[in-house]
């Protein structure tokens, strides 16, 4: 946990910056795909993939999209909800949408899109034109958006307690922010943006923007990898006589090799357990999608204003679709002052419970599918769900999770965990990484 002065109020990452966040995270998704590539003829242009979040008047997230199956990210929303549910919605992309996503934005009146400065969908001036001619003639607003992340919400952030080695993990997460930074904030990208973007204000801010993208990207890199780290394996987590242990439940024979598009694959039930649906830890792709939306949870987290505890959670139907996203908290809108709040010295649990909203709580409640059954949800979360949580996702048709941290708080966590193993709940973790002192504290762990 990061140091916290005194009783003061964590500072936290703004709501409109999180989404932000979310949507380029999305851009950064194993199934994100070019639309560009789904149908490939000479004369169709080189568009970039995107991720975008809807957000509804009442400032919950309606739907969370990365482009894939030829469809843009802004557009999968639209197209699933319709003209009446995303009229009034805020739309965050990780990109300035080409004009076939801007007619279809201000055709159903979305109140504003928001998009970073990095390089557009389409990379196109003549395009660029169309886009604001739209928008001129529209209700709908398009807007710039970089996120600032100042140097408290750095300080307040969230660190996963699972970190052991923080010197190659920071390593990592620079390695991560100087790979974002030449893929989307390059010399050559700075000295079109102005021209590409339309963008008049660019050139006094410059050396601020390059700042606060820096920034951004620091931010994700913290929340995301480091926080959960790559070279891990989710395994199936299974009651042994003791406790619990993990396994993967390897198949007889290997899932088919067919010649379709990673999106079509991760739909096909082969790559999934043949006689119940259930995830395939087996599969490279359930893998990907597995630590990606993991991180996704984590990240999540940071919005909380619970302040001892930061739960994040993505709900995920068998399409690979996200149906929720949620964190813990405060009723909606409260004030600081409205409930109790107290440090982590005193005993805040007990005071603070009654009052806060569990991170799958929300997540059930602004589900944008009401009915889950059989459509095999997959709850991502970074803390074992409570006894609160369970008998509600029971009946909500969730009884999958994974839990990548299952072993950050074992004390905690695993007494948890075999109650939800007890309840018929499957759970996937890791045990693996490719750092070895922690394979050995996991195994440790595992042995009580
Ligand atoms: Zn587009
Ligand atoms: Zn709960």
């Amino acid at each position: 946990m990061a140091s916290r002065q005194g009783n003061r109020e964590p500072r936290r990452i703004l709501k409109p910056d999180l989404f932000m966040a979310v949507a380029f995270w999305m851009e950064q998704s194993p199934l994100a795909e070019r639309p560009s590539d789904f149908i490939k003829h000479s004369s169709s242009p080189s568009i970039n993939s995107s991720g975008a979040v809807m957000v509804l008047p009442n400032d919950r997230a309606l739907s969370v999209d990365s482009s894939h199956g030829g469809v843009h990210s802004a557009v999968h929303a639209i197209n699933k909800f319709g003209q009446e549910r995303v009229k009034g919605c805020n739309v965050y992309v990780s990109r300035r949408p080409c004009s076939s996503c801007a007619k279809l934005l201000v055709q159903c009146e979305v109140a504003k899109v928001f998009y970073l400065p990095i390089e557009p969908e389409l990379d196109d001036e003549e395009d660029a034109a169309r886009v604001d001619a739209m928008f001129l003639s529209s209700k709908s607003g398009l807007s710039i958006k970089i996120p600032k992340i100042d140097d408290m919400i750095f300080q307040d952030r969230r660190e996963s307690p699972y970190r052991e080695n923080t010197a190659s993990l920071s390593e990592d997460a620079r390695q991560f922010v100087s790979d974002l930074l030449t893929k989307y904030w390059n010399e050559e990208w700075i000295n079109k943006a102005q021209r590409a973007l339309r963008w008049q204000a660019f050139d006094g801010l410059k050396d601020q923007i390059k700042e606060d993208i820096q920034n951004f990207f620091k931010w994700i890199a913290h929340t995301t990898v480091v926080d959960v780290p790559g070279g891990i394996c989710f395994e199936a987590v299974k009651k042994t006589q003791t406790g619990v242990d993990y396994h993967v439940s390897r198949p007889t024979e290997s899932p088919p090799k067919t010649q379709h598009s990673p999106i079509q694959e991760g739909i096909s039930p082969s790559q999934d357990n043949k006689h119940t649906g259930a995830p395939a830890p087996d599969s490279d792709q359930w893998q990907l999608v597995a630590l990606h939306t993991s991180r996704l949870a984590q990240m999540l987290s940071q919005r909380s204003d619970d302040p001892t505890r930061g739960v994040g959670c993505v709900l995920m139907i068998r399409s690979r679709e996200i149906v929720a996203i949620g964190w813990n908290g405060f009723p909606a809108k409260a004030l600081y002052g409205e409930f109790p709040r107290a440090s982590e010295s005193d005993e805040a649990r007990l005071k603070k419970e009654p009052y806060v909203i569990h991170a799958e709580q929300n997540a059930l409640l602004t589900r944008n599918k009401r009915n889950l059954k059989g459509k095999w949800p997959v709850l991502f979360i970074n803390e074992v769900p409570c006894g609160q949580c369970l008998p509600l996702l029971k009946q909500s048709g969730v009884n999958t999770f994974v839990i990548p941290k299952i072993n950050a708080n074992p004390g905690a966590s695993q007494g948890q965990l075999r109650l939800v193993l007890e309840k018929n709940f499957d759970c996937f973790g890791y045990k693996h990484t490719r750092r070895n002192r922690e394979v050995e504290k996991v195994s440790k762990q595992l042995e009580f």
